[in-house]
């Protein structure tokens, strides 16, 4: 069987990181791609907050750069998902979804987090055209614009409180008539004039313009849930805010999760409650999300794989 000294699981910035590292480090990294090669920013457009950018890239091609990168130094990057890794020994025995099975000495988990949509149609049909999950990737693109965000939570809190410091009117649309998110993020809700908090609303459909591959979002429609009355606002982006799952099904009682499922690393390391796997990048990340986060993660969790086989010499 294939025993290899590093296995790499998901192709983002964590990821990539990683195989960059322990490739020059010579552990000769295999990378599994995942379900989404490169990742949450391939869904994305202009990416202007990565530094080395100075005209800023787009998301599909920052990745495919940090993929040449990775192979550069040889990184063995293959297509396929890992469907599940036997933590109860060492080299752990990974099975990949077509059944091809190897060892691996250590594992770095980059699988990353999914943002969830509210399932509309119309939401579907607007992405990377006035729909968005990320306020701080997107947000820029609305400066002087009215927008929406939805949830209740600290994420659609702090997106609604960024894009109001860029936007003219945020409305937050909330289903309920009362925020999940903490006490000190509501008073930073309720402070901001330009924030206007719809409650118990939720969405009906987005609409707006589109030609051929031209998209151009101008409102949303929304219903309250206690009257049952329908209305239009007009924007121009609609944040969806409403929670991320991270990826780590396959990890279920074998990595110690918090209760969302995200990935407990050591304090000041990518070590998880299994030695010789790390965790780099949003799978252990809820509150930064950010590529250039993950990437230092991802650093990190090569340098310590290089010094776990280093130990075991
Ligand atoms: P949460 O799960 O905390 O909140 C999700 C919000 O979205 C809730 O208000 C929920 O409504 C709403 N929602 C969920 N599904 C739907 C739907 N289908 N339609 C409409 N609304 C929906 O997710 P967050 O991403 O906000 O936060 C995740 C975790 O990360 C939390 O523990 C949070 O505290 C933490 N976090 C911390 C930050 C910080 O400390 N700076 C920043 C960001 C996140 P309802 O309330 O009715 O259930």
């Amino acid at each position: 069987m294939e025993q290899v000294k590093c296995l790499i699981i998901g192709s983002g910035p964590a990821g990539y990181t990683a195989a960059i590292y322990a490739a020059r480090a010579d552990l000769k990294p295999v990378m599994y791609e995942g379900m989404e090669p490169g990742g949450q920013l391939t869904t994305t457009t202009e990416v202007d907050n990565f530094p080395g950018y100075p005209e800023g890239v787009e998301g599909p091609k920052m990745m495919e750069d940090m993929k040449k990168q990775a192979s550069r130094f040889g990184s063995d990057i293959r297509w396929g998902m890992v469907a599940e890794v036997d933590t109860s020994r060492r080299p752990f025995k990974v099975i990949i979804d077509d059944g091809y099975e190897l060892l691996a000495e250590t594992v770095i988990v980059a699988t990353g987090a999914t943002a969830k949509y509210l399932g509309l149609e119309s939401e579907e049909r607007f992405k990377g055209g006035g729909v968005s999950a990320c306020a701080t990737c997107d947000g820029f693109f609305y400066k002087g614009r009215d927008v929406a965000v939805v949830g209740g939570g600290d994420t659609a809190a702090e997106e609604a409180t960024y894009l109001a410091n860029l936007c003219r009117k945020v409305y937050l649309i909330h289903r309920r008539d009362k925020l999940r998110a903490s006490k000190a993020m509501q008073k930073r809700v309720f402070n901001t004039p330009n924030i206007e908090l719809l409650w118990n609303h939720e969405v009906k459909e987005i609409v707006g313009v589109e030609q051929g591959f031209t998209k151009a979002l101008n409102g949303a429609i929304l219903f309250n849930n206690k009257t049952g009355e329908e209305k239009k606002i007009d924007i121009e982006g609609f944040f969806v805010a409403i929670g991320h799952k991270p990826n780590t099904d396959i990890f279920k009682d074998k990595l110690e999760m918090d209760e969302t499922g995200y990935l407990i690393t050591r304090p000041d390391s990518t070590a998880t409650s299994i030695e010789g796997i790390f965790a780099a990048g949003d799978v252990q990340d809820k509150h930064f999300r950010q590529a250039v986060t993950a990437a230092g993660t991802g650093c990190m969790a090569a340098i310590e794989a290089e010094r776990f086989l280093g130990e075991q010499l």
